[in-house]
């Protein structure tokens, strides 16, 4: 039997780390946590930001995310300390992550019932039912306005 070959998550070829499609109500506060960090000299590595959909439900399937995820609308982008990915939840950086997004308004996904500690987005995870709403009436950017 031939045994299922494993990509390194950080490897794949899927996984867009580009900031280019964020969304722009994301995208800025985003660029000016990570200056934060820059500031306190705490190296970081943008691992994934915009998601399609193909990719959102084989993330589900795996039981690693979810459909309805923020990445797919540009307002989530997920982050590790350049150092060590697998940084324990002790590493000094996840305070300094929370920290700097905290102060520019964004939500930490360390704070999430199932904690997601690389993971930043727009609003608090209670409001990604109103988001999804609004995405898909085509009011998303009214709605990121009010914010
Ligand atoms: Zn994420």
């Amino acid at each position: 039997m031939k045994s299922k070959q494993t990509v390194p998550f950080f490897h794949r070829t899927d996984v867009d780390s580009s900031l280019d499609g964020l969304n722009p109500a994301f995208r800025s506060p985003f660029v000016r946590a990570l200056a934060r960090l820059d500031a306190q000299g705490i190296a970081y590595h943008v691992q994934e930001t915009s998601r399609s959909e193909a990719r959102a439900r084989e993330l589900q399937m795996r039981g690693t995310g979810i459909v309805r995820s923020l990445h797919r609308l540009g307002l989530a982008a997920d982050v590790l300390p350049a150092e060590n990915f697998w940084a324990p939840a002790s590493h000094p950086f996840w305070a300094a992550y929370r920290d700097a997004l905290e102060a520019e308004g964004l939500t930490w996904g360390g704070h999430f019932s199932r904690v997601d500690m690389p993971h930043a987005q727009f609003l608090s995870a209670q409001r990604d039912r109103e988001v999804w709403a609004a995405a898909n009436a085509g009011t998303l950017d009214a709605l990121l306005a009010t914010v």
